[in-house]
This record gives structure tokens, sequence and C-alpha cells, in this order.
């Protein structure tokens, strides 16, 4: 976003976002290769899925689909769906395993109704309004000059959402990974030393979460020193 060389924050994102890329690069790298080591139990994904759910009594309740994409796989908790990408639906891989259990995982704290979640639930729809309408709001406010302060600083309040959005998210992804983990275990649908490599996808997908919340943090750190910049102007 904007390039104000003296602004500290604007040096301290290019690591950041160094460490993004590599996160991303990471799960890729990781997942690709525990695809290809297969879990001795012969269970796909989908079919892990569906035993961890009856197992937690949600077998009535969420249904299990596949979804068209890379890495798309995700818990939808409005239609209660649990959507799996085709290497993850049909694959009875470590990585697979381990992907649609973390995503079952997220099923489970919907149904717990389990704290991180609810919250980023609803800090969602002011999430989205940050990222986008909070950037333009503070340019906007900063072309106006000293009267567009006060649009500055609401820009800045709905990218906080921005901010506790990506922090949120952190709790809520590291649990469902927890939960799949034991459940993988738990169910024997993996052997101690085939776990080792469904952790290290779960673990590499944490990673960019970490980055997205670094990411939005630095931002946001740009965003308030450029304000008190303009307010000294
Ligand atoms: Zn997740």
């Amino acid at each position: 976003m904007f390039m104000t060389w003296g602004n500290p924050f604007f040096w301290l994102s290019i690591p950041v976002f160094l460490f993004a890329m590599w996160a991303q690069f990471k799960v890729m790298r990781t997942f690709r290769k525990y695809s290809q080591v297969p879990a001795g139990s012969g269970i796909t994904g989908a079919e892990a899925a569906m035993r961890i759910l009856q197992h937690v009594g949600l077998a009535n309740v969420v249904k299990v689909e596949p979804v068209q994409g890379k890495l798309s796989d995700h818990y939808d908790p409005r239609n209660k769906v649990l959507r799996l990408s085709p290497e993850v639906y049909s694959s009875a891989s470590v990585a697979a395993l381990g992907v649609a259990a973390h995503e079952v995982g997220h099923a489970i704290q919907d149904k717990e109704r389990y704290g991180p979640l609810v919250l980023r639930n609803t800090i969602v729809p002011v999430a989205g309004l940050g990222s986008s309408l909070g950037i333009i709001l503070f340019i906007v406010g900063s072309a106006l000059g000293g009267t567009g302060g006060w649009l500055m600083d609401l820009g800045i309040l709905l990218f906080v959402g921005v901010v506790a959005f990506t922090v949120i998210t952190l709790p809520t992804e590291f649990d469902a990974s927890a939960r799949a983990l034991n459940q993988l275990q738990g169910l024997g649908m993996v052997t101690p030393r085939e776990l080792g490599g469904s952790q290290a996808v779960l673990n590499a997908a944490a990673l960019t979460y970490v980055a997205a919340a670094a990411q939005a943090i630095v931002q946001l750190l740009q965003l308030i020193l450029m304000r008190n910049m303009h307010r000294e102007e």
C-alpha cells in the first residue's frame, strides 16, 4: 500500500511480507511431500472426516462434500458442510488425513460454541469492511488534508477489526489442529510415526495464519504512524 520511505513500519513490512511468502511456499511444499506418504490404515480424507464426525456425534448434522481447488478445504458453519479438496477428499495420505481432521476440528468447535470461533464469526463482517472500506476512508481522509482527520480515524478503527480477526484466527486454527491430531491418533487412523507427517502439514498451515496476523499488525502500525504525521503537518 502506501510507500512512505520515512515510515519505519514500511521497512518492517518487507521482512513480514517475505515471511508470509515463505510460509505459503512451505505449506505447499509440506503438503506435497506428505501427500506422497500413504497412511497404513488406507482411509481417505473423506472417510476419516466421517469417522470422526460419527465419533463426536455429528454424523447426522455435518455433511462431507468434495470441492474444487487446491488446499480449498474448509468448514462452512452456516450450512454445516465440510468441503474437502480433491487431493484431500479421495486421498489416503497422511497429509489428506491431517487436513480433513483439521476441518472436522472446526465443526467440533462450532458444536461446542468454542469462544474464539464464535468471536471470529462475529468479527467477519467488520473485518471484510476494514480491509477495503477502511483503507479507502483512510486515503480519502488523508487527501482532504486538515479536515479529513476524522475519516482517517474511522478508517483506522475499521482496520482494527481486520487485526482482531487475524489474531482471533490463531487460537481457532491451533485448537482445530490439536483436535485433529488427537482424533486421528485416538481412532487409530494413523500410527504415531505417520502422525508426525500430518502434524508437519498442519504446523506449516498454522504459520500462514501467523504471517497474516503479523502483516495486519504492521499495516495498522503504518496507518497509525501516518495519521500522527498528518496531524503534525
Ligand atoms: Zn482451519
